[in-house]
């Protein structure tokens, strides 16, 4: 028997369901690219763009995904055998440290367990260690989506401050921009780099990149620079350099109106405080479930659990996958699998983006049932004790 046939939710952690609002926005005939409206949506895209990553620098649109912002990122401030420092906290650094061994770049990786978020105080320790100061950048991922967990930035810059050294801070922020505050010139951030499919609600295929003086200063010598990429040619005058060639259009159509429902309709706070509230409902449902002894939290500190989505780890071989599996045929909502460390071990249920408590509390169910049809037990549910926390929180 399956109760799928209906309209499915995606609760994945990336790419989110995006808002109709948005589809209709992109429902159009294409436009001249040399002037009119487009022009306009371009400046005004750029502009939402620092008051998304708080920044009085420049920032970038590529018709590109998350993988490509990272190349963005690095090509534009590093050289072929620069070396630069990865923290790791899940898989998503990690990824962009490949990135940058295959531009040429010397990576060396501060190790962390999948269950917890970087340490300062080993990176504080890993920088005074370079005195010559050869670390040239350092990543890190703000949440990072495999693990669930959520870094803390301002403690990272002070460990980088507390060593005095030079290198570029730079962030991802693919799963965590609109989903939780970001401050980039406030934090002390030389680059930050995003998708626009996961909190900022827009069809996947756009990657945003914000550089503040000390990467504009870098770029000035850094010789990866490829003509696609490259800031210096996107800040000429004519409006197809923006995007070094055809502006993808429709995806722009659609980041506009994305934008005018994140920053105008909902506002940036209100969108920070709705994924606070039902990051922590995720939460208390999950904390029912692992009283089964089954499942259980990954990330192991409540305070470095990340509010775009919740990572649950299982140590029986096969029941993750049946989780999912079971969540989608039989109820018509997915969540995914776990990846790297929780390939096969673990689910990942994504809440960010445009998703609101009715369809939180109907995924949360539809999880809650899953663990009923596949012969979990727990006491009580999970699903009132999410329903009770957003009621209290949200009395009227
Ligand atoms: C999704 C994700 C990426 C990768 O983005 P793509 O658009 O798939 O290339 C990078 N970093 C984080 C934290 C992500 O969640």
């Amino acid at each position: 028997m399956t109760l799928r046939f209906g309209r499915e939710l995606l609760m994945i952690p990336g790419p989110t369901t995006v808002p109709d609002v948005v589809l209709q926005a992109m429902h159009r005939p294409a436009v001249d690219i040399y002037e009119g409206e487009l022009v306009a949506y371009t400046d005004s895209c750029l502009a939402d763009l620092k008051t998304l990553f708080g920044t009085a620098g420049n920032t970038y649109i590529y018709a590109a995904n998350g993988h490509g912002a990272w190349e963005a990122a690095l090509s534009n401030t590093m050289s072929r055998g620069d070396r630069l420092l990865v923290l790791e906290s899940g898989r998503f650094a990690l990824g962009w440290g490949e990135t940058a061994s295959s531009l040429g770049i010397a990576v060396e990786v501060l190790e962390r367990s999948f269950r917890k978020a970087v340490d300062p105080g080993a990176v504080e320790a890993r920088l005074r260690a370079d005195t010559d100061h050869a670390i040239k950048a350092i990543l890190v991922v703000q949440i990072d989506t495999a693990s669930g967990v959520r870094n803390d930035l301002a403690a990272i810059r002070a460990a980088i401050d507390a060593a005095g050294h030079p290198a570029l801070f730079m962030v991802d922020t693919v799963a965590s921009l609109g989903i939780e505050p970001f401050e980039m010139d406030a934090l002390g951030i030389d680059v930050a780099m995003c998708g626009a499919q996961k909190g900022l609600m827009t069809p996947p295929g756009l990657g945003v990149v914000a550089a503040g003086p000390r990467a504009i200063e870098a770029h000035k010598s850094a010789d990866l620079v490829t003509r696609y990429w490259d800031w210096t040619f996107r800040d000429g005058a004519e409006h197809y350099m923006k995007y070094c060639g055809t502006p993808p259009e429709h995806l722009l159509f659609g980041f506009r109106r994305a934008l005018d429902l994140l920053l105008r309709e909902e506002g940036l706070a209100n969108a920070h405080r709705r994924h606070a509230l039902l990051a922590e409902a995720t939460r208390r449902a999950v904390a029912v479930w692992t009283t089964s002894n089954r499942l259980d939290f990954n990330i192991e500190n409540p305070a470095e659990r990340g509010n775009s989505v919740t990572v649950v780890r299982t140590e029986e071989p096969g029941l993750s996958a049946r989780i999912v599996t079971t969540c989608h045929d039989t109820y018509g909502v997915r969540i995914s699998n776990g990846i790297g460390d929780l390939q096969g071990h673990g689910f990942r249920i994504g809440h960010m983006g445009h998703v609101n408590a009715g369809n939180l509390l109907g995924a949360l169910a539809s999880v809650e049932t899953t663990l009923h049809a596949v012969g979990i037990a727990f006491e009580g549910s999970g699903v009132a004790e999410a329903a009770r926390y957003l009621g209290s929180e949200t009395r009227v």
